[in-house]
């Protein structure tokens, strides 16, 4: 049986059709969980004790639990305990345009790549929607805030998740889920191709970004594994072909890893496999970790390379550091209890 916030409102209308209830409950139940967030199926005043009793014997409605919550400057990390005891962590920033969060799609990742602390437990498994769905339900409540942006940039790969995700994308941007706009939503791939190719044909206005790191294959091969599976020219052939569909600039997130990927012919080779791509350059500083070999570069060397694709006419733009002070900045997510 599936929890509730499993359903997209079109899966939950076919689902209800199939149990003799009516289509039209869909909506009410949507209005229910997203808008005036009641979940108890008993409060649900709208709907008679006969359908009621459909709900609960054809659907789910338990909760992920907040097991801890660290408060860092404009920003929280949570860690989530899911229902099967496994761990999961999410962030909460907020910027002065607005909140975003950034939710994790797997229990671990497979990825495996090297500078990065979420690979190092490996995937334990996929989570399902309302895994992902309640990620944004209880930090708005626990915080008493609405969330305004969503980045998939947790722990996990969510193209190695793809349906869920997609599931997920489909609720929280619902008119009758959380209505957060698709142009605020946006997913990160380490550059799973299948994913990127189905990705062009979902028809949705919610952005590409692509962990790159490495202007070619033999540095890339050393810093991320799925490198060996996928070479540069063939992804970049497939956000070629994402962008040439969907209309859509994509981003692509370059760590700044200090004497390995930050030199100036780095970024000369990175301006030149980029050129005339409708794409914008996000240089992440690179968040150290303990017990990691990488080290991040001087503020001097991010602003040259900077400079130099600029001067190539490469859009670029530094990320703003977030969540150090609380381990909750990118990479350093994992979902340990200690
Ligand atoms: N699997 C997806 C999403 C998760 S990672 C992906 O690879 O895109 C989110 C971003 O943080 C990725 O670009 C990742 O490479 C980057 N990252 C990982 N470790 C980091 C670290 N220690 N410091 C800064 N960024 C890091």
């Amino acid at each position: 049986m599936k929890n509730i916030m499993d359903y997209t409102l079109d899966k939950l209308e076919d689902k209800l059709i199939n149990i003799n209830e009516k289509k039209f409950r869909a909506r009410q139940i949507f209005n229910w969980l997203y808008i005036n967030k009641i979940y108890d199926f008993d409060k649900m005043n709208n709907l008679s004790k006969e359908t009621i009793k459909t709900l609960k014997d054809n659907f789910k409605n338990d909760f992920i639990k907040i097991e801890k919550k660290q408060e860092g400057k404009d920003t929280f990390k949570y860690l989530f305990k899911l229902i099967d005891d496994s761990h999961i962590e999410t962030v909460l920033m907020k910027h002065n345009y607005g909140n975003s969060i950034c939710i994790s799609s797997q229990v671990g990742c497979n990825m495996g790549c090297s500078f990065c602390e979420s690979g190092k437990l490996k995937k334990l498994r996929n989570l399902e929607v309302y895994e992902m769905v309640q990620q944004v339900l209880l930090i708005e409540e626990d915080l008493d805030i609405r969330i305004n942006s969503i980045v998939i940039m947790g722990i996990g790969e969510p193209f190695d998740n793809y349906d869920n995700v997609m599931d997920f994308i489909k609720i929280v941007n619902s008119d009758h889920g959380l209505k957060i706009g698709a142009r605020h939503i946006t997913v990160s791939t380490c550059g799973l191709i299948p994913g990127i190719k189905k990705f062009s044909d979902e028809n949705l206005q919610v952005n590409l970004a692509l962990s790159l790191h490495a202007p070619n294959d033999t540095l890339r091969s050393t810093i991320m594994k799925i490198n060996n599976a996928y070479k540069i020219n063939d992804l970049l052939d497939a956000v070629k072909e994402y962008i040439k569909k969907t209309n859509r600039r994509v981003t692509i997130e370059y760590v700044m890893l200090r004497d390995i990927n930050d030199k100036d012919e780095h970024a000369l080779e990175l301006a030149k496999i980029l050129k005339g791509l409708n794409v914008y350059v996000n240089l992440i500083p690179f968040n150290e970790v303990e017990n990691n070999i990488y080290k991040k570069s001087s503020k001097e060397r991010v602003l040259r390379f900077l400079d130099v694709l600029k001067k190539h006419k490469i859009n670029v733009t530094i990320r703003r550091e977030f969540g150090g002070e609380v381990d909750a900045a990118c990479g350093q997510l994992r979902g340990r209890v200690k």
